[in-house]
């Protein structure tokens, strides 16, 4: 980290005590931000480093509900929106039981670049919930987002926070939510969520976005070494809606996908790993990916394993942050590694990220990466706005462009700097000179 900075990521830490990941997320951008500082001295006069760090507006609040045995129950909700130089603050909702301030503060900072990436007029937001929506049944699901949406209604708003899903919210969360906000504001405001249902406002390719976005990213990146997934062996971690749809368009480029897995262990199937029918047993019927392997014989289940063992020339991390690293770098590294793009946020650890790189390993970051599921958002709220429904095609054609315009952005941006071929910085730099001119042009607020 240039030496200029230490003092803002000094204060970072002291206003945030114990947030760890939201720590690793600021540090990641900083260190790639010295070279913009020196060309650009207007930026520290005017302390856009340290508004950026400081979300515009954090909200914490109380959600009761009542579970099927009739226990009154308590979670804690949250939304931080974070920047809204570019547009309506924009980002998902988690729902999982490690979630604090910290974590929605991580994902809401990485947001912004994200956002900017992509070229679309939106701003940085993420919220959630410690609430853990294993073993839940359709009600109990059902009255929680109704609870949460009860507060959380008044914040947000089509010009002024657009939630969406993240791990744990998915098309049936999103539908629970639009409904009481539907109710409590009596209003069809289309625009105030995304990642609906295709029937009430949703847009098509919305589901399959984030998955398609990282394989068309990795695409990008290995056609400027040697070719495509055509033929490479390549394995998947997690097993939700990322992952899914990652692995279904790498198999349609003629990718090898031999494994993916969930948080009790990894399936490694040989013969290729049956998409639709890990979709039936982890999205249908909401059960762990053992059952995967009870059902195909070409398929074993490795319990509480770690996926990347399996060795792969494309890895694509799914599942969650910090799920990859130094140790697995060096597995995958031995076994032939040539690419990594990320479909989950921030999944790859800090000394992983140094090791890959130092291998010469192609190294797409979430924030780009996965930036093809917010864009797709921000289709469906172009789609909102003028009452108007594309066709899977258009809405396909416009995300591969998009997350072609996201890796050249990238790769210009690392050459212009000094570093050719390096996602990383590209994606930083990029991702934070668009917003940094924002917040310059539009004063010191
Ligand atoms: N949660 C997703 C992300 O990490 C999507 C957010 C959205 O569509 O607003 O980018």
């Amino acid at each position: 980290m240039q030496s200029s900075l230490e003092p803002v990521f000094e204060q970072v830490l002291r206003r945030n005590p114990g947030e760890t990941e939201f720590h690793q997320a600021v540090r990641e951008v900083f260190d790639s931000l010295g070279p913009v500082l020196t060309k650009n001295p207007q930026y520290a006069d005017a302390a856009v480093l340290q508004r950026i760090c400081e979300p515009e507006r954090q909200i914490i609040f109380r959600v009761p509900w009542v579970d099927d045995s009739g226990h009154v129950q308590i979670n804690r909700g949250f939304r931080v929106e974070f920047n809204s130089a570019l547009g309506p603050y924009k980002g998902g909702l988690r729902f999982h039981p490690s979630v604090y301030l910290g974590i929605i503060k991580f994902l809401g900072f990485e947001q912004i670049f994200k956002n900017s990436l992509t070229g679309m007029p939106i701003g940085g937001g993420k919220g959630g919930s410690d609430f853990d929506p294993r073993g839940k049944s359709d009600r109990e699901i059902m009255v929680f987002c109704q609870s949460f949406m009860t507060e959380l209604y008044r914040h947000i708003g089509e010009y002024t926070d657009v939630p969406a899903g993240d791990i744990g919210v998915g098309g049936r969360e999103i539908g629970y939510l639009f409904g009481q906000y539907k109710r409590i504001t009596n209003r069809y405001e289309s625009g105030v969520l995304t990642g609906k249902g295709i029937s009430w406002g949703g847009s098509l390719v919305r589901t399959e976005a984030t998955g398609f976005g990282t394989v068309f990213f990795a695409q990008h990146m290995l056609e400027t070494v040697n070719g495509g997934f055509e033929g490479k062996r390549v394995v998947v971690s997690g097993s939700g809606n990322v992952a899914i749809y990652a692995m279904q368009k790498a198999q349609q480029l003629g990718g090898h996908v031999v494994a993916c897995s969930d948080s009790s262990g990894y399936v490694v199937d040989e013969a290729g790993i049956d998409v639709e029918l890990v979709r039936q047993v982890k999205e249908v019927e909401r059960a762990r990916i053992s059952e995967y392997a009870e059902r195909r014989p070409s398929a074993t289940f490795v319990p509480g394993g770690r996926v990347w063992e399996v060795g792969a020339q494309v890895a694509l991390p799914c599942a969650t942050q910090n799920e990859l690293d130094e140790g697995d770098a060096r597995s995958l590294i031995a076994s032939g590694l040539v690419a990594v793009a990320e479909g989950a946020n921030m999944p790859t650890t800090p000394k992983a990220i140094q090791l890959l790189q130092e291998a010469g390993i192609l190294f797409g970051p979430g924030k780009a990466a996965n930036a093809g599921g917010v864009a797709t958002s921000a289709l469906e709220m172009q789609q909102n706005a003028s009452r108007d429904a594309w066709s899977f095609e258009h809405t396909e054609e416009r995300l591969a462009r998009i997350m072609s315009d996201i890796h050249d952005r990238c790769a210009t941006t690392a050459e212009t700097y000094g570093q050719p071929g390096n996602y990383v910085a590209g994606a930083n730099i990029a991702g934070f000179t668009k917003v940094a001119d924002a917040m310059l042009a539009l004063g010191v607020i």
